[in-house]
């Protein structure tokens, strides 16, 4: 069997979570069972997952570096982590950040009385200081949809404050542009139903964790609330996880050749990508990244209306939310509810793996109309 330390990670995508038994298949079946007669090692499913569940959690942990626990949604995962923050908690968030994570933040706040500190993902300082005094730093990096990148060793190996927990949704990111938990970070995040299920046909998270008593506490908690991932999902995503290498490769770049495009476009005001030098977070991007990601996030001159005729207007480009999919997608992030502070022209765009200047065609056509 192969073992993740030995391989290059884009090796082990495609290696890991196989059965690899003389006479097994070499992709684990989809076992839907919710119970297991006695005697075994697995009684029942909401607790100890089916074989593919396992085969998941396998995969994700020797990307990662650490142990997997498998999730259904990137929220069920995100919420494990808030589980058991006692009243009155200090909590460190982005001030970009992922909407959803944002929402369960303040509904703590107004609940249990946490205290909530949202930083700037390059301030390097401030969350250096979350990190000695927060009972829970949560980094997004880079962060949705502004795309700061924030310096990772620097944060997650500063002094800490005793017993708290630091971690990173690293969803944009992927295991093949930053491996938080190298640099010191106690979990990280991953809605598997972005860039790790890469297909736009499944919901999923996970945490991934070094820490025995960590892991054991969350699988606990998912025991509780009823998180784990079903079968068919946990399937697909293992699916998804053999082309991560090369779906990212490509989605990379053209997703840097479309940014120095749009950079150029007479009607486009801002383009937010972190490999264009003008982008805020650029140098820590180069220093901790091992590339630039398929995200850009740009702005259309005019209104919101120009932006939403603009939307209309694409062909190729799917008009939706969500992102990391073989096909491209965008839209206009203000329209999404807890987004509406947001420019109103900020456009949202996955880059997918289309022909890059099939991409940049439709791009160009939907400008034009919608001047
Ligand atoms: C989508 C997303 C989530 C939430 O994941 P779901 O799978 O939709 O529950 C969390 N963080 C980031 C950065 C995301 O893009």
């Amino acid at each position: 069997m192969s073992d993740p330390e030995s391989l290059d990670i884009e090796s082990w995508l495609i290696a890991g979570g196989r059965p690899n038994q003389p006479g097994a298949p070499l992709n684990v079946p989809i076992v839907t069972a919710s119970n297991f007669e006695h005697g075994g090692k697995m009684v029942y499913s909401r607790e100890d997952g089916t074989e593919t569940v396992l085969a998941l959690e396998q995969l994700l942990g020797g990307m990662e570096g650490g142990q997997a626990i498998a999730f259904g949604s990137g929220m069920a995962a995100a919420a494990a982590v808030f589980h058991d923050l006692a009243t009155g908690a200090n909590l460190a968030i982005p001030d970009d950040c992922y909407h959803g994570v944002a929402a369960l933040a303040a509904h703590g706040a107004n609940l249990r009385d946490w205290k909530i500190e949202r930083i700037a993902p390059e301030d390097t300082a401030a969350w250096q200081n979350a990190a000695a005094s927060a009972d829970l730093v949560w980094l997004e990096s880079p962060s949705n949809p502004l795309l700061g990148v924030a310096d990772l060793p620097a944060i997650c190996g500063a002094p800490r404050k005793e017993g708290n927990l630091i971690c990173v949704d690293s969803t944009f990111a992927t295991p093949l542009l930053q491996r938080p938990l190298a640099s010191g970070a106690d979990i990280v995040m991953h809605s598997t139903t972005k860039f790790i299920g890469g297909h736009s046909d499944l919901l999923g998270g996970a945490l991934i964790t070094k820490s025995s008593t960590v892991a054991a506490k969350l699988i606990e908690t998912r025991t509780h609330t009823g998180g784990v991932p079903g079968a068919l999902e946990s399937f697909l995503t293992i699916r998804g996880c053999r082309t991560l290498g090369v779906r990212m490769e490509r989605a990379q770049a053209s997703a840097a050749v479309l940014a120095a495009r749009l950079q150029e476009h007479a009607d486009i005001d801002v383009v937010r990508y972190p490999g264009l030098e003008t982008h805020a977070t650029h140098e820590i991007a180069k220093r901790t990244l091992d590339g630039f990601g398929a995200m850009v996030t740009f702005d259309l001159s005019g209104d919101g209306e120009c932006a939403d005729r603009f939307c209309h207007s694409l062909r190729l480009i799917q008009n939706a939310t969500s992102l990391g999919g073989v096909e491209s997608t965008l839209e206009r992030r203000s329209n999404i509810e807890g987004q509406e502070h947001l420019p109103p022209a900020l456009l949202r765009f996955s880059v997918g793996c289309e022909a890059v200047d099939d991409l940049w065609s439709d791009i160009e056509q939907a400008i034009a109309a919608s001047r």
